[in-house]
């Protein structure tokens, strides 16, 4: 979930205890949770698929975004193109394997650019989300973009990608709640995108499903998971009873922060939540503090 549910939870219209914001966190991360009831405004955070989408969504094309953000044309055509043809080689190696460029046998023939080929083009790769995400970045738009349009079924030169808000309404609350989706179309057939970025999201999946609305998308929502390498047809995880109860129960809100909490570490959400800075940036601690904060280190500081 990561980015959508941060989107979501600045929305306007969405009340800060609503029950299905508090299940979604509660999903995505009890300390999460914890500091959103604390009145915690979150950051957005930056996460390259998201970014690959939000661009291309708006029709711009690889090359147009990276000479914008500042990189040569030396550095596109050699270090770019480098990374654009071992990708496409390595492809054509190993068929048999969705995106095989994601897994750790691609780092063998691939090596990345060092600190020299980067001088200078640093405020270039803020643009695009760092770069941590360099690579990632590139790939979703060169290839993971045409790969979950073909695993929708749909033909990726006419195909037209936009984020758009889908209504969440049950019978268990009586106002609405506003989350963020991807919605494709080819011109014949429309579907909704929910990225993967955490387990939380197919309980996202879950909702938009059963419960989700929507004037300008036709019912019901044939909902997709876009993974990393492939797009698959959501299968629910709970029915709409159990979604129902679930919505009920998240009344309950954490009055003290949960502990300890090393499930974010351990899953990887950190990375994608917007509470990053509370948890580990501004705290400047080991991380054995924050684990078992009641033991008394001393750090040296
Ligand atoms: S930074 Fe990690 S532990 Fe903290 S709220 Fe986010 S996911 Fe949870």
């Amino acid at each position: 979930m990561g980015t959508m549910l941060f989107r979501s939870l600045h929305h306007r219209e969405n009340p800060r205890g609503h029950p299905v914001l508090v299940a979604l966190l509660r999903g995505f991360c009890y300390q999460a949770l914890y500091w959103w009831r604390q009145g915690v405004e979150p950051e957005e955070p930056v996460h390259p698929h998201v970014l690959a989408l939000d661009h291309i969504s708006q029709g711009k094309r690889l090359g147009d975004v990276l000479r914008e953000a500042g990189f040569s044309r030396e550095f596109i055509a050699q270090e770019v193109g480098r990374y654009l043809n071992a990708v496409d080689q390595f492809r054509g190696q190993h068929t048999g394997i969705p995106a095989p460029e994601t897994t750790p046998f691609f780092a063998r023939v691939f090596r990345g650019i060092g600190p020299q080929g980067r001088f200078g083009m640093d405020r270039a790769a803020e643009v695009i989300g760092g770069w941590e995400h360099f690579y990632e970045y590139i790939r979703t738009h060169a290839f993971l973009f045409e790969d979950w349009a073909t695993s929708m079924h749909m033909e990726p030169e006419k195909v037209r990608v936009e984020q758009q808000m889908v209504t969440i309404m049950s019978t268990a609350q009586r106002t609405p709640v506003y989350v963020p989706v991807w919605v494709w179309t080819d011109g014949h057939n429309v579907t909704v995108g929910i990225l993967y970025q955490s387990p939380a999201d197919l309980l996202l999946a879950d909702l938009v499903q059963f419960f989700g609305r929507s004037d300008a998308l036709p019912l019901p929502f044939p909902v997709w998971i876009m993974y990393p390498d492939r797009a698959e047809p959501h299968t629910p995880v709970l029915n709409s009873n159990a979604l129902t109860a679930l919505i009920r129960m998240s009344g309950t809100i954490p009055a003290q922060p949960p502990y300890p909490w090393p499930e974010g570490m351990y899953t990887g959400q950190c990375r994608v939540c917007g509470f990053r800075s509370l948890c580990w940036e501004a705290q400047k601690k080991p991380r054995t503090m924050f684990l078992f904060r009641d033991i008394e280190v001393d750090t040296g500081r």
